[in-house]
């Protein structure tokens, strides 16, 4: 059975159960692997054992005490997590350090340095670190350098290279690995229940998900998907239709509703399709290999407009992505994108 209902990260459980019952656990970590594997879950539920003053056998927690109850609720005063704001480009330095009228008054480091309220530990996760400015890094130096006695600080990001040399070297690095297809399977059935055990559809998208449970549930939105085979037939259309390819996106964006968030999270999505799709025509330029997906292999085949445009396709795609987090207004940003695609800057690519 998984660990605390998590799938697919058994030996790291085992690794830190075993260096709990030795009195072994390091004061800063660094949880480093691909999306949708499950890191930031795994951080809340291990900072959930870890504050549990009865956890059993294989630091599961009690689940029974008023710790593990105000762990689960979210609202534990021992464990503190900070992450990206979805409007923001990096982790602000005030969620860190408080404001310029609260310095070392407020934020996740001065709060590590207060007692344990409930008596055990205290831990602080910070998600999205690989969004950590240069900045705000430096004040984290010294927490991660000397984290008070009993603190555990977890560090949660993409890629090793994404972080700082002077975080990594502070940091005991901690690898998740992409899900199997049978891990993601069953987180599926669990959400949906057992019905999706029998659904085919269900067994297919963990299939094609490449390790990751939220590509895993894009798979399962029909919305989505049929969104994705418009986008994909108009990204393999020579010439481009630039014009059309706006006003499609942009409608499927306005429909995710009238809040700012869900739209850059649709938009994000887009752009995911639209990144797989210039990697996926690259890797066909290259060695001539057609993607396993169907409707990936039809846009790819139809496309042919060279590596160089791939290229500059996959570039202007990355960039547009970016102006997402740097709060970009969404309506230019799908303007200048999809106009960059009519019209690659080639040079830029190369
Ligand atoms: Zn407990």
């Amino acid at each position: 059975m998984a660990w605390q209902g998590i799938e697919g990260h058994d030996a790291i459980a085992a690794d830190f159960a075993a260096a709990h019952a030795r009195g072994r656990v390091a004061g800063t970590y660094l949880f480093i692997g691909p999306p949708g594997v499950g890191k930031a879950s795994f951080a809340r539920k291990l900072a959930k054992a870890l504050v549990c003053p009865n956890p059993r056998a294989g630091l599961v927690p009690c689940d029974g005490c008023a710790s593990c109850i105000q762990a689960e609720a979210g609202s534990h005063p021992d464990i503190d997590v900070v992450h990206k704001p979805e409007d923001r480009a990096t982790i602000p330095l005030e969620s860190l350090i408080g404001d310029s009228d609260h310095r070392m008054r407020e934020g996740l480091c001065w709060r590590l340095l207060l007692k344990p309220t409930l008596g055990g530990r205290k831990v602080a996760i910070v998600l999205d670190a690989d969004h950590l400015s240069d900045e705000s890094a430096n004040c984290l130096l010294k927490t991660l350098e000397e984290p008070p006695p009993e603190a555990v600080v977890i560090l949660v990001g993409t890629a090793l290279e994404r972080q700082l040399a002077t975080i990594r070297s502070r940091c005991r690095i901690v690898r998740f690995r992409p899900l199997t297809g049978d891990d993601l399977v069953r987180v599926l059935v669990a959400e949906r229940g057992a019905d999706a055990a029998v659904d085919p559809r269900v067994r297919a998208s963990a299939a094609m998900a490449g390790g990751g449970l939220h590509r895993a549930r894009l798979l399962l939105d029909d919305d989505l998907m049929a969104f994705r085979g418009r986008l994909l037939g108009m990204l393999g259309s020579r010439p481009l239709p630039g014009v059309d390819l706006a006003r499609d996106v942009l409608a499927f964006v306005e429909a995710a509703g009238k809040e700012a968030p869900p739209r850059r999270a649709r938009l994000r999505t887009v752009l995911e399709f639209a990144i797989e799709f210039f990697r996926a025509a690259l890797r066909r330029e290259a060695a001539d290999q057609p993607p396993s997906d169907p409707e990936l292999a039809a846009a790819t085949a139809s496309w042919g407009g060279g590596a160089e445009r791939a290229t500059a396709g996959l570039h202007h795609t990355l960039d547009a992505l970016d102006g997402i987090d740097r709060n970009a207004n969404l309506t230019m940003l799908v303007d200048a994108w999809t106009a960059l695609l009519e019209e690659p800057r080639l040079s830029q690519a190369s």
